[in-house]
């Protein structure tokens, strides 16, 4: 037996299992059970939702001579002819292969025929909005006029390309994206009765490439189940996707908000040499920015290494991000679009010590000469101290006087990291090698003017 794919054996056999559509399942119940099935259906939607496979389901529903309410019993001659692909009164036409003129005029001649066995002869017509001038003209004369025992079902990706002499003919559905959750759901279930060890995390990095796409999905999973004999990692499935571990985008974040921009291009650098395909690497990065905005807006709380972005940071690092990747696709060199918006970034997040910094204590101004060591000084202390670095690299540091150091910082819960007890001491025993004399740390919450 040759092999089939898990989207071939796991395509839904009945309405129930036709995943993410309750809507459109539900009113094709209905025609089925009441009897008042449509001429004519147009299923639109993204690829892999479920178009092809609803039709013939329905196809299915309406043949069955055994149906249990509108489910088709998937067992008797008909359905499994449907199933197999060698029932006479069903015909997929594949309009994106050949355009379907043939197909349509030799459609056009047997339409009037009926059906060999009884029931409907069901015409299922995909991507239809392929098809030439000519065969819409066809198909349109045989719409005008259908006969009782024929049922056209069109789906397409792209229905604004379709005439609307036909579209007005149809009983339209919209198939939409299938949700995260269903996704993993049904990832969950055909994974459980394949027999595949998955680790976690696998189902949710799918979801989210397939975007919506069932069959994506299923094809995925297909290709990281034969790579690894039936166990599917992460780490297999990064290199099959040419992504990366959400680790490696939250650590090239992490340098940005340290103002670690050498680390930053060094870590994109890396990202390249791994074979991993740069502008799979930058949509990864907008997504996973997205979604820390996304999750600031939920007043969700982000990572600790990312503690110190905000709002307006995770907006300006979106924007530039999302510049980069567009700019990737005329770019001969993708990594100049992305090392620029690093460097725009680290800018942009922290301004370089020798910038003027904004007198947050006015009348206190900072000389240069403590700028440099203030740039030491948080080395040392990001060194000692990876957890609380970021933090302590949020604060605008204003020397008040020869033994006093003012941080003000502009988050409460960044003023409370530094200013624990044990943080403080270690700074200070840093600041001490710098000022003999001693230096005591005062830790205030600044207020600019336009900010909460
Ligand atoms: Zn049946």
């Amino acid at each position: 037996m040759p092999y089939q794919t898990l989207y071939r054996i796991w395509r839904p056999r009945r309405f129930a299992e036709i995943v993410g559509q309750g809507h459109v399942v539900r009113t094709l119940q209905n025609a089925v059970t009441t009897g008042r099935v449509a001429h004519a259906y147009l299923f639109c939607g993204p690829r892999g939702t479920g178009k092809t496979s609803a039709a013939k389901v329905l196809a299915k529903a309406v043949n069955c001579t055994n149906r249990a309410g509108a489910e088709p019993c998937d067992t008797c001659s008909s359905c499994v002819a449907i199933a197999a692909g060698t029932a006479l009164d069903v015909l997929e036409i594949d309009a994106a292969s050949n355009r379907g003129v043939d197909e349509v005029r030799e459609l056009r001649e047997k339409v009037k025929f009926r059906p060999a066995t009884g029931g409907f002869k069901v015409y299922i017509v995909d991507e239809v909005h392929m098809l030439t001038n000519e065969a819409f003209n066809a198909l349109l004369k045989t719409l005008e006029e259908p006969p009782e025992h024929v049922i056209f079902v069109l789906a397409t990706t792209e229905p604004h390309k379709l005439p609307l002499t036909i579209v007005s003919r149809c009983q339209r559905f919209d198939f939409r994206r299938i949700g995260k959750p269903e996704l993993v759901a049904r990832l969950e279930e055909v994974s459980a009765r394949a027999g595949l060890l998955v680790e976690p995390g696998v189902f949710d990095l799918i979801a989210r490439v397939a975007d919506g796409s069932l069959r994506d999905a299923l094809g995925i999973l297909d290709q990281a189940a034969a790579l690894g004999e039936n166990r599917i990692t992460l780490a297999d499935l990064h290199s099959l996707l040419g992504t990366v571990a959400g680790e490696v985008l939250e650590r090239l974040v992490g340098h940005l908000v340290s103002g670690e921009t050498g680390a930053a291009l060094l870590l994109l650098r890396e990202v390249e040499a791994g074979g991993k395909e740069l502008r799979i690497f930058a949509r990864e990065l907008t997504d996973y920015l997205r979604r820390l905005l996304m999750d600031a807006f939920n007043g969700d709380k982000p990572a600790a290494a990312l503690s110190g972005l905000r709002r307006d940071d995770l907006i300006e690092l979106l924007t530039l991000f999302a510049r980069a990747e567009q700019e990737m696709r005329l770019a001969t060199r993708q990594i100049i679009p992305l090392e620029l918006a690093v460097v725009t970034a680290a800018q942009k997040l922290r301004p370089a010590p020798e910038a003027p910094g904004k007198a947050v204590c006015p009348g206190r101004a900072k000389a240069p000469e403590a700028e440099r060591v203030w740039a030491s000084v948080l080395a040392e202390f990001r060194r000692q101290n990876p957890p609380v670095g970021p933090w302590l690299a949020r604060a605008e540091p204003v020397f008040d006087g020869p033994h006093k150091l003012v941080l003000a910082f502009r988050e409460e819960l960044a003023k409370e990291k530094v200013a624990a007890p044990e943080n403080k001491v270690m700074l200070e025993k840093i600041l001490n090698r710098y000022f003999p004399g001693g230096m005591r740390v005062v830790c205030v919450l600044s207020r600019e003017q336009g900010e909460p």
